[in-house]
């Protein structure tokens, strides 16, 4: 399995990034976990949007979906009309999207997307990869996204505060890309629904997760205090999202694109 970051920043990019974004190929399989705003473009450097099987959107905060919007557009327009993609996304989350958009527009995104809503308990699957949802903490409903493939297990936080979804979700995977919004000190301001460094770094410890892949940092704090205080709490392998950067799982190395 292939995994390119595509968005890595928390709220709103670093100057030329993007917010967050995944995308899992194995195979002939496409898979996108969020695509927040500054996503598609990056996207469009490694897949066909035409060829994408499945969109996931963990929650519907505007850092984790904006580019759903552009993706939307593409797929409209296009004269060939790929339409049907999954689009897979909590419980009104469609209806949500179509607030923004005129009426001409309104009617076609249940027409571009098949849409499937996600919850715990409901598990899915896209190509060879068995996804399943674990609820997060957070201000609005959202998910934490465990990814099962050919030999391998990658699981993705979302945002959350602490909660037992994230390990449920995080459990002795290979992969564990988790959010570390702010650093240690801002404990008061992360229990409205994020982690903290050292929050996100027990999460990784308590789950034994082989390695650790820290994102949606906002860009207001320096990333390398975050790494260092997740160091102090989690013995396994750190680093730090950045956009283009790719991980092969199931055997072999990774590398920057
Ligand atoms: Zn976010
Ligand atoms: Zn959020």
């Amino acid at each position: 399995m292939k995994l390119t970051v595509l968005g890595a920043s928390g709220t709103y990019p670093r100057p030329g990034g993007a917010t967050n974004g995944f995308l899992v190929q194995e195979g002939e399989t496409d898979l996108v976990l969020d695509l927040g705003n500054g996503c598609l473009s990056n996207l469009l450097k490694e897949a066909g949007f035409a060829d994408l099987d499945a969109v996931v959107v963990t929650h519907m905060h505007i850092d984790h979906f904006g580019d759903v919007y552009p993706l939307f557009f593409a797929l409209r327009f296009n004269p060939d009309e790929p339409w049907g993609l999954r689009l897979l996304l909590p419980r009104g989350g469609l209806q949500l999207m179509g607030r923004i958009l005129g009426e001409d527009s309104r009617e076609y995104l249940p027409r571009v997307f098949a849409v499937e809503t996600i919850s715990e308990g409901r598990d899915s699957r896209v190509g060879k990869m068995d996804l399943s949802f674990y609820a997060t903490r957070h201000p609005v409903e959202g998910y934490s996204v465990r990814l099962e493939g050919g030999g391998w297990t990658m699981a993705y936080s979302s945002d959350s505060s602490p909660c037992p979804g994230l390990e449920k979700a995080a459990a002795g995977a290979d992969l564990f890309i988790c959010e570390a919004t702010l650093p240690a000190s801002y404990e008061e301001e992360a229990s409205h629904g994020h982690l903290t460094s050292t929050q996100a770094g027990e999460v990784a410890e308590r789950a034994g997760v082989k390695r650790l892949l820290l994102t949606h940092i906002w860009p207001t704090f320096d990333p390398g205090d975050i790494v260092r205080e997740v160091e102090s709490v989690y013995g396994g392998e750190v680093e730090l999202a950045q956009e283009g950067m790719v991980f092969l799982l199931g055997g072999e190395e990774h590398g920057q694109a």
